[in-house]
């Protein structure tokens, strides 16, 4: 996809704000003068920023307004150490709720709509995120946060929610309380917003069917606004993305070169208008791809889109010389009959070797049926990645549940 020459005048605003806001882009930037950026090409030399740099400008190096413009701060979640500030104006807020809308629309939802919030509220963007898009776009919000299961049912019967924001995995957790309780025909849910991870074909089949809702992917991260940059529409061509306000761009996440439109890779993300703390050619580390314009989605948006996140570049792990990808085998699970959508990857060293063991779930009980689904998954396992897995079939439910995003590697080699 060639960069509009609007785009190129947005990013070169950015650049000049934060070289003379000082602090890390500028020492970054130090020796790139924005009028010398004329081209798409000359833009893809420029030095990417990482997490870490966010993290290191802690608390407020990102800030590239006066501080008194600063209305709220957001922080990420996720690892120990030092947090990562983010820095919003009004401006930015107002956009935030802006693009939530507009993920809403693009959902079918309305201002008749009563929305149940599930992810957290507090220095995380979640749960604050869904709300403000509910607010601009007029519907009712739920604000429940996380947790307290049997609350969320109440509410959800009572307050008659037609829409539930959540995790794959937390949604996943209430279809099938909501199973267990038999309360399904006193839920009036429709649809589901689901914070965009990698989650597979048959996770998604079950919370649509036990819910009874379409399901819509939403994507985001703290770093840049939060969630509701992108989200697909009811054709499920990938994540419509709102190239007015942020720029993408797929690499390799090796060489760090650009790929073609349609090539998977990582995600790197360049704001167009934020204030408070733009970001320029920030490495997201997801995995996706840019779906190739020349097929325009049906629905009749113009806004070009992305897959849904294929899992995250740091899961990619190499085991007795492969690289593996959770979405490889999730994707092999697809295809078996028997095999639950949760599983986990333990990865050992012992004796000098790797080993692998894969943990599935499954209804089926008895121990002849369990072998022999375990021995069909290692068979299709090695012929498809080419690797050998030892494979353990455990019951439904017996895998943790998370509600924040769910863990599916484990390696314990280092
Ligand atoms: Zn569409």
């Amino acid at each position: 996809m060639r960069m509009k020459q609007d785009t190129l005048e947005q990013i070169k605003v950015q650049i000049r704000r934060v070289k003379a806001a000082g602090g890390f882009y500028a020492e970054r930037l130090a020796d790139i003068d924005a009028d010398d950026i004329r081209t798409q090409e000359d833009f893809e030399k420029l030095p990417f920023s990482e997490k870490d740099d966010l993290r290191n400008a802690y608390p407020l190096g990102l800030a590239a307004v006066p501080t008194e413009d600063i209305v709220r701060i957001h922080s990420s979640s996720g690892t120990t150490g030092t947090p990562c500030i983010i820095p919003y104006t009004q401006k930015d807020v107002d956009d935030w709720a802006e693009l939530f809308k507009r993920c809403y629309e693009i959902a079918g939802i309305t201002k008749a709509d009563r929305i149940q919030i599930t992810p957290g509220y507090g220095l995380w963007t979640a749960g604050i995120g869904f709300q403000l898009g509910a607010e601009r776009l007029g519907a009712m919000a739920v604000p429940m946060g996380p947790g307290n299961t049997d609350k969320q049912i109440k509410f959800m019967e009572d307050m008659e929610s037609t829409v539930l924001c959540a995790t794959s995995s937390y949604a996943l957790l209430l279809a099938e309380e909501i199973e267990k309780r038999g309360v399904k025909d006193k839920i009036k849910l429709k649809k589901g917003v689901i914070g965009s991870e990698r989650w597979g074909a048959k996770m998604r089949a079950r919370i649509a069917n036990e819910l009874g809702v379409e399901l819509y992917d939403i994507y985001g991260l703290t770093e840049v606004y939060g969630p509701g940059i992108a989200i697909n529409c009811e054709y499920e061509t990938g994540m419509h993305y709102f190239d007015d306000y942020l720029y993408f761009e797929i690499i390799d996440p090796k060489t760090g070169k650009n790929l073609p439109d349609g090539e998977l890779g990582e995600l790197v993300i360049t704001t167009l208008q934020k204030e408070g703390a733009p970001l320029i050619r920030y490495r997201t580390h997801d995995l996706t791809r840019i779906i190739p314009d020349d097929i325009p989605c049906p629905c009749g948006r113009t806004y070009p889109r992305i897959d849904v996140i294929l899992g995250r570049t740091d899961d990619m792990v190499k085991v007795k010389g492969v690289n593996i990808f959770p979405g490889q085998v999730e994707d092999v699970l697809r295809e078996i009959n028997g095999a639950s959508s949760e599983y986990q990857i333990f990865i050992d060293h012992e004796n000098g070797r790797d080993k692998i063991t894969l943990f599935i779930e499954t209804p089926i009980k008895d121990v002849e049926g369990k072998a022999a689904l375990e021995k069909e998954i290692r068979e299709r396992i090695k012929s498809v990645i080419n690797v050998g897995m030892i494979v353990k079939a455990v019951e439904v439910g017996d895998l943790p549940r998370s509600e924040k995003k769910t863990t599916r590697v484990f390696d314990y080699r280092y």
